[in-house]
Order: structure tokens, then sequence, then C-alpha cells
């Protein structure tokens, strides 16, 4: 079995080197992750300047890029299109939970996966904290082992957040949907010794207090295991919408009223 192992906060983070010790006991692992971290850099390919590989040891390759790039250069470029049999990204350093997986470079490498056809899993220590990697990375391990008895369908992963606590303390698996936050103080601004502002994305979460969501599991001492799938179709709303009498021919959106001017000349 070859197993492809990434991350988003870059080839040398303790999450990554975990991760890819437990499943050199599943098969061959191929490394493949940015060098520097890209946590946060979301579902990006880098497409205005060339990416460059190095191979720092032997089947470890540092990548100028972003999570999806070093999923598509390991899948193309590497194995020259020879599929791996598995994805696995992380493991993160902290949660990767509710809205912030879009966010995520940990979780879009695993999607790239799953364009790709192959199964994956993105896995996340859901802490901030200096804490070991190992037990996480046992867990998405033992996840994977299940998988190949029971393949996920086309276009999902397992995103996978495991509290951070002693593998004998951990309740067991609670299979979850995305939970919600709510964000305060998003922005902070400063000033520079120049006088002008600058500002840093920063904020507070607070997590609602929903049921059976990851945020949850993760509360009460669960390993939060949530499958997500790459169409992000509302069809419930999908669905109602058909009654808004919006679908209807080009025709009847020509405009009714005056068209303001265009000013000639700017660009
Ligand atoms: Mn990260």
């Amino acid at each position: 079995m070859r197993i492809l192992v990434t991350n988003d906060d870059g080839i040398f983070a303790p999450g990554i080197k975990a991760l890819a010790a437990a499943f050199r006991q599943l098969g061959d692992v191929l490394v493949v992750a940015p060098d520097a971290e890209r946590s946060a850099s979301g579902h990006a390919l880098t497409l205005q300047h060339p990416l460059r590989m190095t191979e720092i040891a032997p089947a470890e390759w540092s990548v100028t890029g972003t999570p999806t790039d070093c999923v598509l250069l390991a899948v193309h470029a590497i194995l020259k299109g020879e599929k791996p049999d598995l994805v696995v990204s992380g493991v993160n350093a902290g949660p990767n939970m509710g809205d912030d997986v879009t966010y995520s470079g940990t979780v879009s490498a695993a999607f790239e996966g799953t364009l790709l056809g192959i199964p994956s899993i993105a896995v996340s220590l859901a802490t901030f904290d200096p804490e070991p990697f190992e037990p996480a990375a046992q867990v998405a391990l033992e996840l994977a082992r299940r998988l190949i008895d029971t393949p996920l369908p086309p276009k999902t992963l397992l995103n996978v957040n495991v509290p951070a606590i002693p593998f004998e303390a951990m309740r067991g698996i609670r299979l979850t949907r995305l939970g919600h936050r709510v964000f305060t103080d998003i922005i902070a601004p400063r000033v520079d010794p120049r006088g002008r502002p600058y500002y840093w994305v920063a904020g507070t979460a607070q997590w609602a207090p929903e049921e059976r969501t990851d945020i949850a599991a993760i509360r009460d001492g669960f390993i939060s295991v949530t499958p997500l799938n790459m169409d992000m179709t509302d069809y419930r709303l999908l669905v109602e919408m058909e009654t808004w009498g919006l679908d209807v021919p080009a025709g009847a959106l020509a405009p009714t009223h005056p068209q303001p001017h265009r000013s000639e000349g700017r660009t």
C-alpha cells in the first residue's frame, strides 16, 4: 500500500513526522509537504510562479507551494500519475472544525486527494499547546485501516479532530457534523513606527454549543469524525428555490430601468 502524507504546517512540523511514522506501519509512505507553514491557505493553487521540489530525505519532498500544490506534484510529478492508495493530511497543530474547514490547508489537501479519486483523511490535534502528536497519528492509522474494508464514496473525505488528552483518556469516536463559531475582534488594528495603521487578522472564537457537532465531541473528550463532501450544493435550498420563480428565460432578465451612464476612457 502506498500512502501520501502531507500537511499545511510545513515539512518540518512535528505533526507530519508523527503521522508519517505511524503510517509506515501500513505501507510505503511518501511525504510531500510545503517548505514552510501554509496554515489557512485553503484550497489555493499556485498559478503565478513556478514550483520547486527538494528531496530532503528519501521519499520526503519539500515544495515551495501550498498543500494543494503538494498533492498535485506528488501524484503527477513524483509518482508520474500513479495514484497512491490513500492521502493523509496532518497532523495539524490546532483544530480544524466547523466553519474553519474552508480556510484549512490541511483539509483542502485531503479534498485535493478526493478530487483525484484517492481516499483521503485530514487529521488535526485540537489544541495549539505543544502536546504530542502520536495519539492523533495512531487514531488516523486505525481509521485508515477500517477504510480499507469500507471505502469512502467519491469526493468525500474524513475530517478527524483528536482531543489533546492521553490516548487512554479518550472516550471513543463520535460521528459528527460541522459546528459553527462566532468570532469577536476579528481584526486587530495597530500602528507602525511611522504612524501608519496596519492590521492583524486575529479574533477570539466562541463555539456555538450545538450537539452532535465536531466541537461538542472534542469538548466531551471524544475523537470527532466528520464526513465532508466536495459538493457544496445546498440541495435542500435548491428544491425550495424552485418555488421562488428565479429560473426564468433570459428575456425576462432584460433591464426595466434606464442603465446608469458608463463613463468613457476609464479602466
Ligand atoms: Mn496548520
